[in-house]
């Protein structure tokens, strides 16, 4: 077969495979329901595990429920290469959320097996269980408790709108809650070289590229949370009161917001990487046109790829609040800080997939991970990780989320040359 037939073989594949999860995903209002753990999540592991049958390879599943497909190597005591993403979905998602990753990995071992190719270490595609917090509120339920780092607490969350535990639904998935919080890991992490996992970016920058539509990621960002501060100054009679003597708490964000904003645009000037938000800004329920704001509720949500950077520049913001409020006479008052702390990606690794992309003939781009991945967890554990973004259309966890498969086959193709030339 000519590479080029090959490459045309690999899309309809690939092009079957999302197709077939398309169909018994469909939620019956609109976009796709996959929940983790639940039967349609189970149903597209089964799935998967018959084309493994087909390709011959190797079938496990943990005790977390996570599905591993062995293409056996040539020497088999070396630690393979590990690729693969979550199959679940967001409740009334996107189709490629995490299935990208999935469909890219069964692509790489389908091309593999029709060109016959055996690498010299085994590559092992991994499936995890329930990546998506939107069900239970827990991100990385499957790779958490593959890591040895899932509690009892989590066991015991609820359903978003059922009357039903996590450890309920689990147990309906057919597997042990008690095993989901053994705190021993459930796999050998040190018998894994390297992980890569392709994802959508399920932002705008790829997308807006005429030429790289697949980028190499430089980290995951980190973030640091506020769920709701306040600030608070004095309500009163919006037409008896001149400006000197108001404490008005809405004027007082917004000269501390737009000095955080100006802060922001400086940092990145600097080099410093950084995304900052404002999602929940709310006026006391009591709050009237008439009424001059004594109160504003808000929440708080810094990324970086640096620890450093968010540290600073939560400081900064604790700073301002202060400048804000002796000018204005209101105060602040902050919640506990949250912190999921960033994952690097490894650097050597990171030029190998440069390099295979070159060797390829496709062009990539450097970009951040602004989003939260199972790679996080993997590189937690210790393993050498990369990610591979493809551009995707009208952002993520919406019905709308969309993908082209040119843009995702550039990025397989980098997956496999990677997987390929790593030995
Ligand atoms: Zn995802």
């Amino acid at each position: 077969m000519t590479q080029e037939r090959l490459r045309e073989g690999a899309k309809a594949f690939a092009k079957k495979v999302f197709d077939d999860i398309r169909e018994f995903s469909r939620d019956p209002v609109v976009g796709i329901s996959r929940q983790g753990y639940g039967p349609l999540e189970n149903q597209a592991h089964e799935y998967l595990k018959n084309i493994a049958r087909e390709l011959d390879l190797e079938i496990k599943v943990d005790r977390c429920g996570n599905l591993f497909l062995t293409l056996p190597g040539k020497d088999r005591s070396l630690p393979c290469y590990m690729t693969g993403s979550h199959a679940d979905s967001v409740p009334q998602g996107g189709h490629y959320d995490g299935l990208a990753g999935v469909v890219a990995a069964i692509t790489t071992l389908w091309w593999m097996r029709k060109i016959g190719f055996q690498p010299k270490r085994d590559v092992t595609m991994v499936v995890f269980r329930m990546e998506e917090s939107s069900w239970f509120g827990k991100a990385y339920v499957g790779s958490l408790a593959m890591a040895g780092q899932l509690t009892r607490e989590d066991l015991a969350l609820k359903h978003r709108n059922k009357d039903q535990t996590l450890a309920e639904a689990i147990r309906e998935a057919g597997f042990d809650p008690e095993d989901m919080v053994k705190t021993e890991p459930s796999i050998d992490f040190s018998k894994i070289a390297a992980f890569t996992e392709l994802h959508i970016e399920q932002g705008p920058t790829l997308d807006s590229q005429d030429k790289a539509r697949v980028g190499i990621v430089t980290g995951i960002r980190g973030n640091l949370r506020h769920k709701t501060c306040r600030c608070i100054g004095q309500t009163a009679h919006s037409g008896a009161v001149d400006k000197q003597y108001r404490h008005d708490a809405v004027m007082a964000m917004a000269e501390m917001l737009h000095r955080m904003e100006k802060h922001w645009a400086e940092w990145l000037v600097r080099g410093e990487d950084l995304v900052f938000t404002v999602g929940v800004f709310k006026t006391a329920p009591s709050s009237a046109i008439a009424i001059i704001p004594g109160e504003v509720s808000f929440s708080v949500d810094m990324r970086s790829l640096s620890m450093d950077t968010l540290d600073r520049f939560h400081k900064l913001l604790v700073a301002e609040c202060d400048a804000v409020g002796a000018d204005r006479g209101v105060h602040f008052e902050f919640d506990r800080t949250l912190v999921c702390k960033a994952a690097d990606v490894d650097k050597k690794l990171f030029n190998h997939l440069k390099d295979a992309a070159q060797k390829a003939g496709i062009d990539v781009m450097d970009i951040p991970s602004g989003a939260g991945h199972d790679s996080a967890v993997m590189a937690d554990m210790g393993v050498p990780v990369t990610m591979i973004f493809v551009a995707n259309q009208d952002g993520s966890h919406n019905a709308n989320e969309k993908m082209k498969l040119e843009d995702f086959m550039l990025g397989t193709e980098v997956l496999f040359t990677s997987i390929a030339t790593y030995d």
